[in-house]
């Protein structure tokens, strides 16, 4: 068996419970003021509904991920759902044939905004080892990729600061940035409308 080494501090729970933070605003005898951003980016960011997309190897590590070891229900993010349209993030692990790019495609696109895309893995960044005919380079080439995880396979350590990575983007996104310019102009580099 390998060695497991933590990435987490185990903390005593009687005095170090770890709270979501609080936003950044102005506060004083009864109230508090902040930014609605704030409210929805944290709100979302501890809420966070993963769709696995696992085709290989990756995906068993995601599985390590999942279990009680390393417990990715701390992040808010338990409830995973094979249905995309109450998933806000899609978590692609593993070989992606060009066969296969077509339905990830299509998985991208029945989910409802705001979504975020994570590519676990060499495999899904890149195409890993595989640089045959068959294989996609990369899931970048199909749908936008918000992080990337690299590693074959990376450790579940990896994939949870790849969560970690997404929470932040999350958490920092403005209301407004789905229906600007740039966000139009990327999904229509994808063919997306
Ligand atoms: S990156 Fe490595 S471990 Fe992950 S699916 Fe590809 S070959 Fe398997």
């Amino acid at each position: 068996m390998r060695p497991v080494s933590y990435n987490v501090k185990v903390k005593k729970l009687e005095n170090d419970i770890s709270m979501a933070e609080m936003p950044d605003g102005h506060t004083g005898q009864g109230f508090f003021a902040t930014k609605l951003d704030d409210v929805i980016g944290l709100a979302r960011k501890n809420s966070i509904w993963p769709l696995p997309f696992a085709t290989s190897c990756c995906g068993i590590e995601f599985m390590g991920t999942m279990a009680a070891h390393y417990d990715l229900g701390r992040f808010g993010s338990e409830r995973l759902a094979f249905t995309p349209r109450q998933c806000d993030l899609l978590m692609v692990m593993g070989t992606i044939a060009k066969k296969m790019g077509p339905v990830v495609k299509q998985v991208y696109l029945q989910m409802a905004e705001p979504r975020w895309v994570m590519a676990v893995g060499a495999c899904a960044s890149s195409g890993g080892i595989f640089d045959t005919y068959s294989v996609l380079q990369g899931i970048d080439q199909v749908v936008p990729v918000d992080v990337y995880v690299p590693g074959c396979p990376p450790r579940p350590e990896a994939i949870l600061d790849g969560l970690i990575r997404i929470q932040d983007l999350v958490g920092k996104e403005s209301l407004r940035r789905r229906n600007g310019d740039q966000y139009k102009a990327l999904l229509e580099s994808y063919g997306i409308q």
